[in-house]
């Protein structure tokens, strides 16, 4: 809840609305609880006002009229009973007073005496059982009764009466003034017209009895009040009040209060709709000012939400989809925004502020981004060109980079390489196979590590190719470590460089071998000259011509040798620098294999020669030069085979091939040891010589075959060799010349022409 509140403004405006809203409605209904009750106070003080105005001019009246009883009933005429008189004085009174409807004087037993207006059926008659006769008998002033008939006159009245006494203090009479209520009912009604429309206000005077005396309602007097308004028992007790009662479907506020000086009470009589409108106008006032302030509330809360934030969650929305990579997703060309892009004002302002920016952070980006890339690539391209298999490794020594050369050589992927959850890492497991001496080489690695020598070599059995199959050939691989450190100086990382340096090593053994070898070479003939020579020359010694003639043969024989390893060696300088020409001409092939046979040394009794070549065979070569490959391969055959040597030259066309133009291959073959197998190529090599070979001394210098590969590459051919695949054992020498440097003769004429001697 409070994680949605956190990331809704809305829900937050809305809970700080709800928050300032609460104390205000809280506020406003004490207010109006409070306002209420004023309200209803003054409503109800207002008619008790009223009821007290009517009760005091009630009260005047029946006081004037208790004074009129006191000064009567206290007059000679009356305590005399002077009837004529009392006629007299009646009759003024009676003018002066046309509510008083009758004068009347009882005598002590209750019976009637004298009356005004005069009414002789009534003289004699007995009063004694009534109320106001027995009051006025007890007390020594005025009694006003309740609301009667009065017989005499046939209309309801309320009558004063007052005792007569005389000087003695006897009681003589009773004196009665019926007041006709009449004119109290028509005084009701003129206040109540003053104040008011019929049936909004309702004034009522009632006797102790609680019965009406007069209205404003035109309800007959003497009908029983009490019964519709309970409380009026109280006024009947003197008490004064209001009460809310319901009549007729409607509520009504009855205001009450006691008329001083009888048992009467005055009621005022309101529907409390009216007494207490200014309430209800109030609360309807009230309520509408709250409904005002919720739907103001709602109507700003909603239109802050569409305009404000609505666009702000999806200016939110459209920058979080935002993709360098994918330029359609940006902002700018996002259909989320399309409506507050049209817009004005600030948020319009502040959408447009955001495309600028994002566009000039796109085009920074995408320009660090190429160059990041473009360097990447540099680096990556020189990372992958580099001849060297390259490791990176973070601190703690795992692998963060292979460069290709490395994976190519381990026959891993980068991936398998940088994969750090297998338990014993690919990388491990393929090293310690490739490796020679695994424990030599981590014994280096950890010496690197721990501060010593960062360079050492190593062997590995062989590498993998580019195909990624596995070649069994012997390497050797130096190995550097060096570390890698930011521009603080920090380590951030260490680097491993797998050098593969066979060949240099090779070279450099080239290059040991060539200065033991021509130093051999050289010596063993000059120290034979020097020797034969040096005897010749002894003046002691008298020599014979045979002995003569031996050594100096021996002695052109070792400055042949001499020679011709000068001439190989200039040979193979030439070869190496390409700046061998080739005088090409036509040469017929077994003539080229004659003179080959004729000029090799080493060829013995028991060794012989089996020709098999196809007759007429014409090659545009320089004679030579192909005469010294032939020659090589005779000899060399000649060499290994021993004495039994059984050489073979034989040729053949070879057909086109897929991969190959057509082609025509001289091979030599014999019946000796062999090459093996994995040194078919390697003795090509300069200086090389298969270990455990024959002697040095008889076995040349190792650049014979080197040479010959030279020689007929320059040819555009190719030499190569293998070993005898029909059970005997014997190694086969094969040459191959494209098609275009072979001619068949088609005559004999035509042969004999190409009988070139050898030049
Ligand atoms: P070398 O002067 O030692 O003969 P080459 O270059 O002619 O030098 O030959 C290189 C090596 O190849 C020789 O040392 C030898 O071991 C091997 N080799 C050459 N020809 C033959 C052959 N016909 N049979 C066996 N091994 C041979």
């Amino acid at each position: 809840m409070f994680k949605l509140l956190r990331r809704k403004i809305s829900l937050q405006l809305l809970s700080f609305y709800i928050l300032f809203v609460i104390p205000v409605l809280v506020g406003v209904i004490t207010f109006y609880l409070f306002e209420r009750n004023q309200l209803q106070e003054e409503a109800e003080r207002a008619d008790l006002g009223l009821a007290q105005s009517i009760a005091l001019e009630t009260e005047t009246n029946l006081g004037r009229v208790s004074e009129i009883a006191n000064s009567l009933a206290t007059s000679d005429e009356a305590r005399h009973l002077d009837f004529g008189q009392l006629q007299r004085t009646f009759a003024n009174r009676a003018a002066a007073h046309p509510d008083i409807s009758l004068f009347f004087i009882h005598d002590p037993n209750g019976n009637m005496l004298t009356n005004y207006p005069y009414n002789p059926q009534t003289i004699g008659q007995n009063y004694a059982y009534r109320e106001y006769f027995q009051e006025a008998l007890k007390r020594d002033k005025p009694y006003i009764s309740d609301v009667r008939d009065s017989a005499t006159l046939e209309i309801t009245v309320v009558t004063v009466s007052r005792r007569i006494t005389n000087e003695a203090g006897q009681v003589v009479g009773i004196l009665g003034i019926n007041l006709s209520l009449e004119k109290l009912t028509a005084n009701l009604n003129v206040v109540r017209q003053k104040i008011a429309k019929p049936g909004v206000v309702r004034i009522w005077i009632v006797d102790g009895a609680g019965k009406s005396l007069a209205n404003t309602e035109g309800v007959p007097p003497q009908t029983d009040l009490q019964a519709r308004i309970p409380s009026l028992k109280k006024v009947l007790h003197g008490e004064s009040g209001n009460q809310l009662t319901r009549e007729q479907d409607r509520e009504w506020l009855n205001s009450y209060l006691p008329v001083q000086g009888s048992h009467w009470a005055v009621v005022v009589q309101r529907p409390s709709a009216v007494a207490f409108a200014s309430i209800n106008n109030f609360q309807a006032g009230l309520i509408l000012a709250l409904l005002l302030l919720v739907l103001g509330a709602s109507f700003f809360w909603f239109m802050l939400n569409r305009r404000v934030i609505a666009p702000l969650s999806r200016l939110a929305q459209a920058t979080s989809v935002v993709d360098p990579d994918k330029p359609e997703g940006l902002v700018m060309n996002s259909t989320i925004l399309a409506h507050e892009r049209q817009r004005t004002d600030e948020i319009g302002g502040l959408v447009a502020a955001f495309i600028t920016m994002e566009a000039k952070i796109y085009e920074r980006f995408k320009l660090i981004y190429e160059k990041l890339q473009e360097q990447f690539q540099t680096l990556e391209a020189i990372m992958r060109s580099m001849e060297e298999g390259m490791l990176l490794e973070d601190p703690a020594g795992k692998v963060v980079y292979a460069n290709q050369r490395f994976c190519q050589s381990v026959g891993l992927s980068a991936d398998e390489i940088i994969a750090e959850d297998s338990p014993e890492p690919l990388l491990r497991q393929r090293l310690t196979h490739l490796i020679e001496d695994p424990e030599g080489y981590n014994q280096g690695v950890n010496q690197a590590l721990s501060g010593g020598p960062r360079l050492f070599e190593f062997k590995v059995k062989g590498i993998y190719n580019q195909s990624g199959e596995f070649v069994q050939l012997r390497r050797d691989i130096r190995f550097k470590m060096f570390n890698v450190r930011d521009s603080n100086g920090q380590l951030i990382g260490r680097g491993k460089i797998f050098q593969d340096v066979t060949h240099q090593n090779e070279v450099e053994r080239v290059k040991t071998n060539l200065l033991a070898v021509v130093s051999h070479e050289l010596r063993t003939p000059l120290t034979a000259i020097k020797g034969y020579a040096s005897g010749l020359l002894e003046p002691d010694v008298a020599w014979d011509d045979s002995s003569q003639a031996y050594c100096l043969q021996q002695i052109v024989g070792e400055c042949d040798r001499l020679a011709e390893l000068v001439n190989s060696l200039l040979e193979m300088s030439q070869v190496e620098a390409g700046t061998l020409k080739l005088n090409q001409a036509l040469y017929r092939l077994d003539w080229l294999v004659q003179e080959a046979l004729k000029h090799s040394r080493i060829l013995r009794d028991h060794q012989s020669v089996n020709l098999s070549l196809p007759p007429g065979i014409l090659l545009k070569v320089d004679g030579r030069r192909f005469g010294v490959v032939l020659r090589n391969l005779v000899e060399n055959a000649g060499k290994y085979a021993g004495k039994e040597a059984l050489i073979e030259v034989s040729a053949h066309f070879e057909p086109p091939h897929a991969t190959r133009e057509p082609g025509f291959i001289v091979t030599v073959q014999d019946n000796g040891p062999g090459i093996p197998t994995h040194l078919t190529e390697r003795i090509f090599e300069r200086f090389y010589q298969v270990d455990g070979g024959l002697e040095r001394s008889s076995s040349g210098v190792g650049l014979g075959l080197a040479i010959c590969r030279g020689l007929v590459a320059a040819h555009g051919g190719w030499i190569r060799a293998e070993n005898r695949t029909d059970g005997s054992s014997g190694a086969l020498f094969h040459i191959w010349l494209p098609a275009r440097l072979v001619q068949k003769a088609e005559t004999v004429e035509q042969e004999g022409s190409y009988l070139i001697p050898s030049s």
